[in-house]
């Protein structure tokens, strides 16, 4: 078992979280089964086509699920890959392979430890991840980051905030380091 199976549902969804454009919309479902999402007009407006699977390159569609809207691969049922989006089919950040998007998930664990547990308030903590990794406001999100970044974003967590490196953090970090 790794440690990200031991993250909550939460965890993984935050890791989709933009913090800019706040949390995503909350999932509606149709209200009865006669209802489907097919009813609904436009299904997602902001649907995009140009989205390739993290997995295997092939192109994403949006679909509908009954929690909403996600894309997904276009090779399924052959390849499995997914992407979180929101209820008008705006993608959440950039698709990835299974390794960023675990290392996301990890990174996020991490990183919301400064705000969660109160070193920072939310608002200063995205201010410090700018300005630690340098990135402008609309880069700073951690589910567009890239392996390498997600790495550089617990190392300069744990060297700005030694209180956050505790057993249970570096046990998430050193797995980050040592894939397999
Ligand atoms: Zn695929």
């Amino acid at each position: 078992m790794s440690a990200v199976d031991d993250l909550t549902f939460d965890d993984i969804f935050d890791a989709f979280e933009f913090e800019e454009d706040g949390p995503p919309a909350k999932p509606v479902e149709p209200k009865s089964e006669d209802v489907s999402f097919d009813d609904y007009e436009p299904r997602f407006p902001n649907a995009r086509t140009d989205l390739r699977c993290g997995d295997c390159g092939a192109p994403m569609e949006a679909r509908p699920s009954k929690y909403g809207c996600f894309y997904g691969c276009t090779r399924w049922p052959d390849c499995k890959g997914t992407h979180g989006a929101r209820l008008d089919g705006t993608p959440l950040g950039t698709p990835a392979d299974k390794a960023t998007r675990e290392a996301r998930i990890r990174a996020h664990y991490v990183f919301d430890k400064v705000w969660k547990e109160g070193i920072r308030n939310r608002r200063d903590a995205y201010r410090w991840m700018r300005e630690a990794m340098g990135l402008s406001a609309s880069q700073a999100h951690i589910s567009r980051f890239d392996l390498d970044q997600c790495d550089h974003l617990m190392a300069l967590v744990f060297e700005s905030f030694p209180s956050l490196h505790t057993r249970h953090s570096r046990l998430i970090w050193e797995q980050a380091y040592d894939d397999d």
